[in-house]
């Protein structure tokens, strides 16, 4: 899609703090530093959100994610935990409308959700 973002992203239009890429996903640290190492897990295919993938998509993309998530956490001894999220329409809080998984490194109690 000629007007999204994470597509420019996938196809090195816009700049991007990559982490990770293959022929399925890439991985890029988000604008928004949530904690240190936010990552951003997009599928390269555009696809809105979690009701667009088929069981093949899902595999391809979600299979990927121990991997990214393990190797976030083995680059900070730091980081002691993880929350991995999605977030499925406006009404979930998603404002960017190409599917993505976050990752979130977590590094204290203090960091938690409120
Ligand atoms: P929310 O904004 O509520 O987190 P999403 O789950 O749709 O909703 O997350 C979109 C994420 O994309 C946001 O965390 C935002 O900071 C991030 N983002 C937007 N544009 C870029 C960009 N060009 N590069 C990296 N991250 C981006």
């Amino acid at each position: 899609m000629s007007d999204c973002i994470f597509c420019k992203i996938v196809n090195h239009e816009i700049p991007s703090r990559k982490v990770y890429e293959d022929d399925v996903v890439v991985a890029f640290l988000d604008l928004t530093q949530v904690t240190p190492g936010h990552t951003l897990v997009v599928p390269k295919k555009h696809i809105q959100d979690i009701f667009e993938y088929d069981e093949a998509l899902a595999q391809a993309v979600f299979s990927r994610i121990p991997k990214i998530a393990k190797a976030i956490k083995d680059s900070n001894p730091d980081i002691k935990g993880m929350n991995v999220m999605m977030n499925n329409g406006p009404l979930a809080y998603q404002s960017v409308f190409h599917s993505h998984i976050h990752l979130l490194p977590r590094y204290s109690e203090e960091d938690t959700f409120s």
